[in-house]
């Protein structure tokens, strides 16, 4: 309650008390503040004071928001001050263990993450955007998604992402490409800010920075972290558009990366380049540090299960139930063939 509407309502007491009638229309009208006070049909201001009990339905999921921050070590969250995921942290569940799949490189990890499968199904196994080898196998999440008449976006820093699905399952699919020399992560931005607006069902950003910067200066050295601490002030900017067009409370926010890093490089099974954050936040989802071991494959598969789709029997992934607030099932066994954990 307002500390202006409590204001009121003391007054209306004091008015009673006075013996003055405020709901009658013959009392001095100039004395009510109509602009703040409904017509109250209500037998005590007091009531209004007690919580309302009314049987709440679970929220809906209208949309799904995926992020990718490239190369993003768990640890280098905090280390970098990335405050908007801090936050979605505090609101949602996480896990700063989940894993990615071997190798431990950009588009064989996308494609995992959005195909539900690892790279033995989706056989995405090259990191150039190589167009002749065409796209990765399998049901992807958008393929999915896309069929149920849901708008779809990509926007990604690297053009390869192309290659995780068909261009027909994209309803809109944009890249800057930063290694093609053009240096300008405001237009990813306002790329990503234009499809926000457009409105979508599931929609991937795709942050490179991070991961270019590893290259560059090391994981987790300042420069990288100073790359991740930006993105992350872009992705904020993303979340305030949502906010201001009323899409925020109603979209599921998954924010992860496709595989950590460790001096200048990845693509090993090092835990460093394995260990990758999950994080989910929106509607239905129970805060809290998750138990379940989360595999990147999963990704796909939660997304299919919030957005009610139908989740292909041959995905290696599976929902991270315990996200919803479902029993953790320890007996689950998870990630691919030859990967460890
Ligand atoms: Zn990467």
């Amino acid at each position: 309650m307002t500390r202006r509407l409590r204001l009121v309502i003391l007054f209306m007491l004091f008015l009673q008390a006075c013996g003055v009638n405020a709901s009658t229309p013959t009392s001095t009208p100039t004395l009510i503040p109509t602009a703040t006070l409904t017509p109250s049909p209500t037998p005590s201001p007091l009531a209004t004071l007690l919580p309302t009990i009314t049987p709440t339905p679970l929220p809906a999921v209208s949309r799904v928001l995926i992020v990718t921050f490239d190369g993003l070590r768990p640890d280098a969250i905090a280390a970098a001050g990335m405050t908007n995921v801090l936050s979605l942290m505090q609101s949602g569940a996480y896990t700063l263990r989940a894993q990615t799949i071997n190798p431990s490189l950009t588009l064989p990890a996308h494609a995992s993450m959005l195909t539900g499968t690892c790279p033995a199904k989706h056989i995405v196994r090259w990191n150039e955007y190589v167009p002749e080898n065409g796209f990765a196998l399998g049901a992807d999440i958008f393929d999915l998604a896309h069929a149920s008449g849901l708008r779809t976006v990509l926007v990604a820093g690297k053009e390869k992402l192309r290659q995780v699905t068909e261009p027909g399952s994209t309803d809109f699919f944009g890249f800057i490409d930063v290694t093609d020399k053009i240096k300008d992560i405001t237009t990813l931005e306002n790329m990503a800010i234009e499809q926000i607006r457009e409105g979508f069902g599931l929609m991937l950003m795709h942050f490179p920075d991070g991961d270019l910067a590893g290259h560059e200066y090391g994981w987790m050295s300042p420069g990288q972290l100073r790359a991740y601490k930006r993105d992350d002030d872009s992705f904020g900017l993303l979340l305030e558009v949502m906010k201001s067009r009323g899409m925020y409370d109603d979209t599921l926010i998954i924010v992860t990366s496709d595989h950590g890093g460790h001096d200048t490089t990845h693509g090993t099974e090092l835990p460093g380049d394995m260990t990758i954050p999950w994080v989910v936040s929106g509607p239905r989802i129970a805060p809290g540090e998750l138990q379940t071991q989360v595999y990147i494959m999963d990704t796909a598969a939660t997304i299919a299960f919030a957005l009610g789709l139908p989740i292909p029997a041959d995905w290696d992934g599976a929902p991270v139930y315990e996200a919803f607030g479902m029993p953790y099932d320890a007996s689950r066994a998870g990630g691919c063939p030859g990967v460890t954990p």
